[in-house]
């Protein structure tokens, strides 16, 4: 997800240390207040030990002592030393009759004992218990209203960030965004609504609200909700659910008013809330309650209800999560209209690589199409990526241009990462990588004798891989047939089969393997009906159909236990179909594996070349399309192939 312009005040850290400062240094300064305070309203300036006191009193020092509670004043024949008050005060430590006898001994005569003064003694307490309060208030108050002025910490925390991403024009419209045509008609009579909203109003038809952009992460529903504000020439709030959510209740619901005060003071406007699921989910208890996240929905269905379309204000909120929803976000009124942003098919793959290579320097054998083939579920922030990393990779080459080479490249390092030159293979591992490869590329060629891959290498790559077949489909399928599935199936199997009957033993190069060809064989029987067992019965939902597309068993316990042992037999099967295949071929599989032993890469040229050598069949002659090849089998490219 792209980031919009500059970031709201976030760093709110040293702010919230200057306060607790200020804070400390108040209660510091009322306590020191509150000690000279007790001293002045005693009048007294000097306290000294009682038993400093009985010393001076035995010398003879003690002029007059006046007895008030527990306190007595003492006044001093003469000031002792400069600086030293010549009246002292002292809390007495023993019985009175005690201190009389002393003074008596002492030849003091000058002894009253005063009765505390009521009135002195309330206004005492209430000076020192008051007034330091009263300035802790003062300066809090002061601290609070500055901090509102800045938009910090207590002040800022129900105001909308809204404000900080704001953008008055987006500078982008729907020529910058390429492959999703349906989307975009969608979007262009919202457009039209914000342009000519009285065209609509005459005829007494309504304006929609808002509108929810769903699909997968990087397919461009921010870039969507971009052009359709750049077509519209009108500003756009642009800010994600999560920015509403606070620990505070309540804090959420304040920032919405006050997102849409401010919208409605500059409409027509768009107000984009990306993820809006962070705040939107359903209020039902099975996704777990949230105060503060339901008073914030509250809140935001409360604004749609309430604000006036006529005034052109446009809510696009975007969701990889619509089923996680409220239902009455979704009702119509609010967000009543729900736009598709899919995977792009080809054509728009083919698209959005012209958008994004409108600005980079191709040369002559850069063949968009030929990428797109080869990156079948890409979305569109792959494909931006891709383009980036080809013109990256020329420049590192010293080339002028971006060839088709650098292009290929960079689809690898998207898809699997940059290729790991510190990492060496050992003889030992080499050859096992290589018959892994091989043995999924010799599958493929047998079930369907046609190239089957576009390379193979055993070339590690840094997201793990150490070696990998790299697939170009032919033309992109929407459908599998039961027997290409089960093709498929054979094929992820291949690599397991090849090391298993080369060098007898198995290794864990397989793991990626398993899991791929596990969730093919799990969703023929669970999901499309391809089992003589269960028949047509649907025994799993698919879950987060935008994100990981996860199936989730929707069947009692026992026959989640048949359904293990289906998978397992299907699985069984295609991996003895995998041995025999290439036990039957063990030759050309030889020969192909020490090309690869020692080039490290196999064009699928090559590898056609040596099959039919082996096999002795006749190289077929002019090929249309050397670069896009056979093996669609594979629809999707695995997203973190380990070694395929
Ligand atoms: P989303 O909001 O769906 O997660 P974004 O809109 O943030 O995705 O897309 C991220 C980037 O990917 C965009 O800035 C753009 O460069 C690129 N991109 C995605 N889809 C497209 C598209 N259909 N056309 C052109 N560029 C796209």
């Amino acid at each position: 997800m792209e980031q919009n312009q500059n970031n709201g005040p976030k760093n709110d850290g040293p702010k919230n240390k200057q306060s607790l400062l200020v804070i400390l240094l108040c209660i510091m300064v009322s306590l020191v207040m509150f000690n000279v305070l007790g001293r002045m309203t005693r009048g007294v300036s000097s306290e000294v030990p009682y038993s400093q006191f009985i010393e001076m009193l035995e010398k003879g020092e003690v002029d007059r002592v006046v007895m008030k509670g527990e306190t007595l004043t003492v006044t001093l024949k003469k000031q002792q030393k400069m600086g030293t008050p010549a009246t002292l005060y002292t809390t007495l430590m023993e019985d009175a009759s005690e201190l009389v006898k002393r003074l008596e001994k002492a030849g003091v005569e000058d002894f009253n004992r005063e009765k505390p003064n009521a009135a002195t003694e309330v206004l005492y307490t209430i000076l020192s218990l008051v007034l330091p309060v009263l300035l802790m208030f003062f300066l809090l108050s002061m601290l609070y209203k500055r901090m509102s002025k800045n938009g910090g910490m207590m002040g800022g925390v129900g105001k909308s960030k809204a404000k900080a991403y704001v953008q008055k024009e987006t500078g982008i419209t729907f020529k910058d965004v390429a492959g999703q045509d349906e989307a975009k008609e969608s979007l262009q009579e919202v457009v039209d609504f914000l342009h000519n909203p009285g065209k609509y109003t005459t005829i007494g038809a309504k304006l929609p609200k808002g509108a929810l952009l769903v699909g997968p992460p990087g397919t461009g529903k921010t870039l969507l909700a971009k052009a359709v504000a750049g077509e519209a020439h009108v500003p756009f709030f642009s800010l994600s659910g999560s920015d509403f959510v606070e620990m505070f209740v309540g804090v959420g619901a304040s920032r919405v008013r006050d997102l849409f005060e401010e919208a409605k003071k500059n409409a027509p406007c768009i107000i984009f809330i990306d993820e809006v699921d962070a705040i939107g989910k359903s209020r039902d208890a099975r996704y777990g309650g949230n105060d503060e996240r339901e008073q914030t929905l509250n809140q935001l269905l409360a604004e749609m209800d309430g604000f006036d379309t006529s005034k052109g204000l446009l809510i696009l909120a975007a969701t990889n999560r619509p089923e996680v929803l409220d239902p009455a976000l979704l009702r119509p009124g609010r967000f009543d209209r729900r736009v598709i942003v899919d995977r792009p098919d080809l054509k728009g793959r083919v698209n959005i690589l012209k958008v994004h290579a409108k600005n980079v320097a191709l040369d002559e054998s850069v063949d968009l199409e030929g990428i797109a083939l080869a990156t079948s579920g890409a979305v569109g922030s792959d494909l931006a990526n891709m383009i980036n990393e080809a013109a990256i990779l020329a420049v590192k080459n010293g080339r002028q241009a971006v060839s088709q080479k650098d292009l290929l490249e960079a689809v690898e390092v998207v898809l699997v990462g940059k290729e790991k030159k510190d990492r060496i293979l050992s003889q030992e591992e080499r050859k096992i990588v290589s018959y892994h490869e091989v043995g999924h590329a010799l599958v493929s060629a047998l079930q369907k004798d046609s190239e089957p891959v576009q390379k193979i290498t055993i070339v590690p790559r840094t997201m793990g891989a150490l070696g990998y077949v790299m697939h170009v489909p032919e033309e992109e399928k929407f459908l599998n047939t039961k027997k290409e599935l089960e093709a498929m199936l054979v094929g992820y199997l291949g690599g397991r089969a090849a090391e298993e009957l080369v060098f007898d033993t198995v290794t864990t190069g397989a793991a990626n393997d398993i899991e791929q060809a596990t969730k093919v064989a799990r969703a023929m029987i669970t999901q499309y009906g391809m089992s003589d067992r269960f028949g047509l019965m649907g025994l799993s939902e698919t879950q987060n159909q935008y994100l990981d597309g996860r199936a989730v068993l929707n069947c009692g316990d026992a026959t989640a236990t048949e359904i293990d042992h289906e998978v397992m037999k299907l699985l069984k099967k295609s991996y003895d179909e995998a041995k025999r295949l290439l036990s039957e071929n063990r030759d050309v599989m030889d020969k192909i594996a020490e090309f690869l032993i020692q080039k490290e890469t196999i064009t699928g040229k090559e590898f056609m070349k040596i099959f039919h050598e082996a096999k002795g069949i006749e190289e077929p002659k002019a090929q249309e399309k050397p670069v896009e090849l056979e093996a669609s089998e594979t629809p999707e490219i695995p997203e973190n192939p380990v070694v395929e």
